[in-house]
């Protein structure tokens, strides 16, 4: 059967990596976390002092950070930096509060970019972020863009953390998730947008299973629909 290149884009937090990754192993694809990406550069760029206003310490910092991911024993994905597990670390608040910053910078999106279309390079994928749609895979055959009401969002936000063991103020991830989204929609490149085709979902009133299911129903759509181009070509 055809595989295909799946995009789901959307706000912060609104269920797109939880969303993206149950999807794909439903459909026993490939899951790929944009975002862990520019977190686990910002983690770097926090760890080495770099300034986000000198380019030639951007660029050099870039040049020394390798991101792989890796399934951990319950098959869940991991992001590591330079080899090391940084899962964790990359999700703590002190990060959301800086990769805004990092993630709008036009160097950081052209090496992040680039890595992004290479591990996509097989279809089969399912990848999740703010520019997929738009800018890193303009092509994928199913674009989905997801949104939800901020104080569900931020609700889901503070249960995660806390099951991680920290505790975080609801109006103090609110904030960061409006800031994050005002940076994420208007910086200069690649800004966080709908793309024309994309279908959109609004997963406020949504469970995971719901959302999953509906993404599942699209994609099978799809893939049926290329099969059937496929044959009449
Ligand atoms: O998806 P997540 O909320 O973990 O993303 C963290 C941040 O990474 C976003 O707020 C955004 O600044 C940046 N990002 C991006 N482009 C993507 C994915 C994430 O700019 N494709």
């Amino acid at each position: 059967m055809k595989k295909i290149i799946l995009a789901i884009d959307g706000y912060s937090a609104c269920g797109k990596s939880s969303t993206a990754k149950a999807v794909a192993a439903e459909l026993n694809y490939t899951y790929i976390d944009t975002g862990a990406m520019y977190r686990a550069v910002t983690l770097y760029f926090h760890e080495h002092h770099v300034s986000l206003t000198n380019d030639k310490e951007v660029e050099k910092a870039l040049n020394n950070i390798d991101i792989t991911f890796h399934n951990n024993a319950e098959k869940e994905t991991e992001t590591f930096l330079n080899g090391l597990n940084v899962e964790d670390e990359i999700r703590k608040m002190y990060i959301s509060e800086k990769v805004s910053h990092v993630s709008s910078l036009a160097a950081v999106r052209e090496a992040m970019v680039a890595q992004q279309r290479k591990l996509g390079k097989k279809s089969g994928i399912v990848m999740d972020g703010r520019d997929i749609g738009t800018v890193v895979f303009p092509e994928a055959e199913l674009k989905v863009f997801m949104f939800a009401d901020v104080y569900v969002r931020a609700g889901r936000r503070q249960k995660e953390l806390m099951e991680k063991g920290q505790l975080v103020d609801l109006s103090d991830i609110i904030q960061n998730l409006e800031k994050r989204d005002k940076i994420d929609s208007t910086r200069e490149v690649s800004p966080l947008r709908q793309a024309k085709d994309a279908i959109e979902l609004d997963s406020s009133f949504l469970t995971l299973e719901e959302q999953v299911d509906h993404i599942v129903r699209l994609a099978l759509g799809k893939i049926l629909e290329e099969k059937k181009e496929t044959i009449s070509a």
